[in-house]
């Protein structure tokens, strides 16, 4: 069974940790539009640039771009023999861009199995974006209230130093809190309306988020 899943929440909800584990478990591909565009932005391309401004204001960027830049990663991967689906970690925040993942599922023949909502306070989302911790070099996340590193600033698996986001300063996450609100939210009702949402609450250690996560895709049929 292919298994095409999209993990949806306010920022800090736990999207990235909980994508990572079951994806690592079902061996499914994550596709984190925030790595890609920061992926973008270090390059230090023109668009690259453009990019960084945008999402240091906490600002989203546009459906086209985003689209297409998700349109192109997704054909490459669902093309490829030992394809068993992708988990979509922060995407769609608009329903422009739900409608158009409709129809990018449709031209390279996927289904959407599932959408699960990770629910959070945002007293919760605050006090964790503010102490999230990003390996520079294999993106595991930490943080450093609840699951720290073992060595400050190096990453457990490889070594490699920790950065923390620019967009996890107070004033950007504020903002970044004013779009989920105005524009994501709104996919709750629109998945649920298709049958598709499952949730849970996601203000609970780490390790309970994901085994959340897994005891909903397990009841997948
Ligand atoms: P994230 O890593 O998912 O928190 O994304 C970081 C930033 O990248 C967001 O605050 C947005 O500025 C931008 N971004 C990520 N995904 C999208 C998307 N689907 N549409 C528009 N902007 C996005």
């Amino acid at each position: 069974m292919v298994l095409n899943l999209i993990f949806l929440g306010p920022p800090g909800a736990g999207k990235g940790t909980v994508a990572q584990a079951v994806s690592k478990k079902y061996s499914l591909v994550q596709i984190s539009t925030g790595d890609l565009i920061r992926e973008e932005v270090s390059s230090g391309s023109e668009l690259g640039k453009e990019l960084g401004e945008i999402i240091n204001r906490g600002e989203l960027i546009s459906d086209e771009q985003m689209a297409q830049m998700l349109e192109l990663k997704l054909k490459e991967l669902s093309s490829q023999e030992n394809f068993n689906g992708v988990i979509l970690d922060g995407f769609p925040r608009t329903v422009p861009q739900a409608d158009e993942l409709a129809n990018i599922f449709g031209r390279i023949e996927q289904e959407l199995k599932a959408v699960i909502n990770i629910e959070s306070s945002e007293e919760n989302i605050v006090k964790r974006l503010s102490s999230r911790w990003t390996c520079s070099k294999c993106k595991k996340i930490y943080n450093t209230l609840s699951v720290p590193p073992k060595v400050e600033g190096k990453c457990d698996v490889d070594g490699a130093d920790l950065f923390q986001r620019d967009d996890d300063k107070p004033e950007t996450i504020k903002a970044r809190l004013a779009q989920y609100n105005e524009k994501t939210a709104p996919l709750i009702n629109y998945y649920k309306e298709k049958g598709l949402l499952k949730a849970y609450d996601g203000n609970v250690p780490p390790q309970e988020s994901i085994e959340a996560a897994e005891k909903l895709i397990e009841g997948l049929e």
